[in-house]
């Protein structure tokens, strides 16, 4: 440890040096940003050491070493365990957890923290660790507007930092739907991949168009927020009712090919609800009952 840079105070201190937190503390050193680093294995930390980030010999010294310090370990488990006993050094300073976790484990991490007069925003990371320090990534907090705003400016240094409010637990919340879009659409997409790739169609040619058509559908989802809101379903587009005999087209040309049918039975299934419950004749937006449990 070189005591002399961690008594002249860095911009930043990344706690957790994995695959994520590596690229973190590597953004804000090429960002120019004084960072001090520290990981549970130190040898993780000595890439960036080699680059100019200060190396911490404890994680008391890390967080005195900065005024915000980020942490990135695999989940809220080890960060408690890894802060609790510097609680005390980290009073008045700003903890950015950017590990991942529930809304419920965030918002017990931000009352934790209001104990201790730690000013505190929760994160989640919409990226991998490439595209860390793109602006085009969207990194989402939540939690202290004061400690936002106090540092933006940093924290933009890691991708396009995206407010989401004084909660605590609303980046986690935004993170799992989040995730859970993402591993629809995978799914959509490679069930529709595996199928025309059946007759030969390579997933290269497949998916220019498939990225035309997401383009479509997220005008489509635009248009159903407002219906959402407003519980109203006007079937003035396309209804449930055309929808369900479409997707008959798509399960027997999948049985043609041997194709796993399952995603697209569900859906099946639930138009076919809300055919039965008499609303054929709404928007495909109505469905977001079935998701309500209702
Ligand atoms: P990783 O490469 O496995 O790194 C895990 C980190 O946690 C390491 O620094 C590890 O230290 C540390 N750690 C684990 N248990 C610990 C403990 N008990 N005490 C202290 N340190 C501990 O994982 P990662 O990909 O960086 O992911 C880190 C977080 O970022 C996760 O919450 C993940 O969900 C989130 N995230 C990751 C991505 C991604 O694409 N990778 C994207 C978004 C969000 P050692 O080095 O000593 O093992």
């Amino acid at each position: 440890m070189n005591r002399e840079h961690l008594n002249a105070q860095s911009d930043v201190t990344v706690l957790g040096l994995g695959q994520m937190g590596s690229a973190l503390a590597g953004a804000f050193l090429a960002a120019g940003r004084r960072t001090t680093v520290w990981n549970r294995t130190p040898a993780k930390a000595d890439a960036l050491a080699a680059a100019g980030a200060v190396r911490a010999g404890t994680v008391a010294e890390a967080v005195t070493a900065s005024e915000l310090v980020v942490v990135c370990l695999l989940d809220h488990s080890a960060v408690s365990a890894l802060l609790d006993p510097v609680a005390e050094s980290l009073a008045g300073r700003t903890l950015v957890n950017l590990t991942s976790g529930s809304p419920e484990q965030a918002r017990e991490m931000a009352s934790w923290a209001a104990g201790h007069r730690v000013r505190y925003l929760d994160g989640g990371i919409m990226t991998t660790p490439d595209g860390v320090g793109d602006r085009a990534s969207m990194i989402l907090y939540s939690g202290s507007p004061e400690a936002f705003a106090a540092h933006r400016e940093t924290l933009a240094v890691l991708g396009d930092p995206v407010d989401l409010g004084a909660d605590a637990g609303l980046a986690s919340l935004y993170d799992a739907g989040l995730l859970g879009l993402m591993w629809s659409v995978f799914g959509g997409w490679l069930h529709a991949t595996a199928l025309v790739g059946a007759d030969g169609v390579a997933a290269g040619t497949f998916t220019p168009v498939a990225e035309r058509w997401l383009t479509t559908v997220s005008g489509f989802m635009r248009r159903y927020a407002g219906q959402i809101d407003a519980g109203h379903y006007p079937g003035d587009d396309a209804t449930i009712d055309v929808q369900l005999v479409a997707i008959e087209h798509l399960l027997h040309a999948g049985r043609e090919r041997g194709i796993d049918g399952r995603l697209p039975e569900l859906h099946r299934d639930l138009m076919a609800k809300a055919v039965a419950e008499g609303n054929g004749g709404d928007s495909y937006a109505r469905l977001v009952d079935a998701f309500r449990g209702r």
